[in-house]
């Protein structure tokens, strides 16, 4: 039985609004994510939808909000990072055609199968399940390249500090390989004049 359901006889053509929350604890469990390593979940996550059956199809609209804490990929400083996704999703009646594996383990345990797109899918049963779905939505949700500002300068070339903290080098001169070459250039002409 899934964790997250909606009973399809409860549903009309208006929409009827639900609201489900997902467990820090459910969704590290279900996910290939370590805690305490690269995200840390310590609020659970809201899912607030409106569901409703347009003829025989299921439609599920609403959106995903929650907070995660994330390391930077630039700075390495942990950061939080509110979540927000919305979705939209249209279930038919299964057809029979028989699905690939992961379709029919869907079916199986949640009466649902997934397109890939997370944006259509069928059903089969009295109950939708949303357990696929809502980790799916969380997992799009995190960002690929998590940063703590979009601006962060990252790490100090030098001390490795990150740069924001403000390091002591910070009013050295930094010689980039451009200004070494300068150097040069202007050494070399200076050479030519004498
Ligand atoms: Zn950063
Ligand atoms: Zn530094």
């Amino acid at each position: 039985m899934p964790d997250f359901r909606i009973q399809i006889e409860r549903l009309t053509d208006r929409k009827t609004p639900f609201e489900f929350e997902v467990a820090p604890a459910w969704w590290l469990a279900r996910s290939e994510v370590p805690e305490g390593d690269s995200v840390v979940v310590s609020e659970p996550f809201r899912f607030a939808l409106d569901a409703s059956r347009v003829s025989d199809d299921v439609v599920i609209e609403g959106t995903l909000e929650g907070e995660v804490g994330l390391e930077c990929s630039r700075c390495g400083k942990r950061y939080p990072q509110a979540l927000r996704e919305p979705f939209r999703l249209v279930l038919e009646p299964f057809d029979g055609q028989a699905p690939d594996p992961e379709g029919e383990k869907g079916l199986a345990e949640n009466g649902v199968c997934l397109g890939e797109d997370l944006e259509a899918g069928s059903y089969r049963g009295a109950v939708v399940g949303l357990d696929d779905f809502f980790g799916e939505v969380i997992a799009l949700a995190m960002p690929l390249q998590p940063l703590c500002d979009e601006d962060c300068p990252g790490l100090c070339a030098h001390c490795g500090a990150p740069r924001d903290a403000g390091c002591d080098c910070e009013d050295e001169k930094i010689e980039s390989p451009f200004s070494a070459l300068a150097g040069l250039k202007a050494q070399l002409e200076a050479e030519q004049q004498d």
